[in-house]
């Protein structure tokens, strides 16, 4: 089936699908793969705390369906025919599913030591019907168990069992949420380089007596205690000096893996940023860069480098 959801196509494909596998009729007797028995019962009434004195020489009816449960590794009858309505709804793009109805009837207490069998048949199968879970189709099953399998069995339970099979609807576009990034500190001392980012300006300070360039910036000249400071700006060139791959843990709006890597820009001194659109493993010590000026907002323009 390759036309889209909710065409006209699909749903006659639908329609068929479902015809052909409800003349199929009752699926072959399952049979149940243990017996009734005492353990399982009391394991029931103990769990939905039903002191019913009864029990457990008798089964609890609502428990029909524990009978013939596959177990962890059962595998569903290639006859099932939920199973094979739920895959053509799968395939139409109708992949959700949510049980709607299920009413049973019994015509008898079980006892332990009786095995059980049950088959299947698909009643009907309606839509498509626009729901508050999107749009989709509601499948109807009917299941009868037997005690036995052959003949004789005889009917002692019938449940009518019906789903919805539907298509989510699309989840909404994220709204325009502001980047999630780690935001630096800005001081008096760091309030230049900002400024200089948000402006497209890689600025690199630069003692205002003795000229020494340094970096990242401070308050006092290390070489000559000089405090008032100027900066350059800087052609925005340099190479990998050094660099991480960062594998792990996640970093707010980075995805993983990603580089970091230490500049040393062609004036002398290093900066750190991240290193785009580079594969990692292609990353080595001496390998030309130029800065990138990632503007995540209108207050901050964080510093990143690229290949060059
Ligand atoms: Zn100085």
């Amino acid at each position: 089936m390759s036309a889209p959801p909710g065409t006209a196509d699909t749903a006659a494909a639908i329609r068929e699908a479902a015809r052909r596998i409800r003349e199929q009729g009752d699926s072959a007797p399952q049979l149940a793969r243990d017996p009734v028995n005492t353990p399982m019962i009391n394991n029931w009434t103990e769990a939905l705390g039903d002191a019913d004195p009864r029990y457990p020489e008798l089964a609890p009816p609502a428990m029909v369906q524990v009978w013939t449960m596959r177990g962890l590794h059962g595998r569903r009858p290639a006859d099932d025919p939920l199973g094979a309505m739920t895959a053509v709804l799968d395939e139409a793009g109708y992949t959700s599913v949510v049980a709607t109805d299920c009413d049973q009837s019994y015509a008898r207490y079980l006892r332990p030591g009786e095995r059980l069998s049950v088959r299947s048949r698909l009643t009907d199968v309606v839509g498509p019907k626009r729901t508050a879970l999107g749009e989709g189709w509601f499948v109807t099953t009917v299941s009868t168990w037997s005690v036995g399998s052959g003949d004789d069995a005889e009917p002692v339970a019938e449940m009518m069992f019906r789903i919805l099979k539907f298509r989510p609807p699309s989840p909404p576009e994220p709204a325009a949420a502001p980047r999630a990034v780690l935001r630096p500190v800005v001081n008096r001392d760091t309030e230049y380089f900002w400024a200089g980012m948000a402006a497209g300006e890689l600025r690199v300070w630069r003692c205002g007596e003795c000229g020494l360039l340094r970096h990242p910036p401070g308050p006092m000249c290390p070489r000559c205690s000089a405090t008032h400071p100027e900066f350059l700006i800087a052609s925005g060139r340099g190479e990998v000096y050094s660099y991480v791959v960062h594998h792990h843990p996640p970093v707010p709006g980075r995805e993983l893996p990603f580089v970091v890597a230490l500049v040393a820009l062609e004036e002398g001194v290093r900066v750190l940023g991240e290193l785009r659109d580079t594969d990692p493993a292609g990353v080595r010590v001496g390998l030309p860069v130029e800065i990138v000026f990632d503007r995540v907002d209108d207050e901050l323009t964080l510093p990143a480098w690229r290949a060059r």
